[in-house]
């Protein structure tokens, strides 16, 4: 709900990416926009997670967990309409 996308002002003095990915092309980083088309690297689907290369945790429900901590809230297909036929 009050998931404030707060942009950070200030830039780390460190690396952002140090050598992420060992294959060409890279993965995109954890915090694009498309970071779900990184290549996987651990795949349990009996515990309903995926490892992507650039260090995103990929639920089952689509929630996501990012390498800096960040939570990404699962993006369900909601119904069209969820009507309850109370009979
Ligand atoms: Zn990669």
């Amino acid at each position: 709900m009050d998931s404030a996308s707060s942009r950070r002002t200030h830039t780390t003095p460190q690396r952002k990416n140090p050598s992420m990915c060992q294959h060409q092309p890279a993965c995109p980083t954890a915090d694009s926009a498309d970071r779900e088309a990184a290549r996987l690297v651990a795949h349990h689907p009996e515990q309903g997670w995926s490892l992507l290369c650039n260090g995103v945790l990929l639920f089952e429900d689509t929630g996501e967990l990012l390498p800096d901590g960040q939570v990404i809230a699962p993006r369900r297909p909601l119904g069209p309409a969820q009507v309850m036929t109370a009979a």
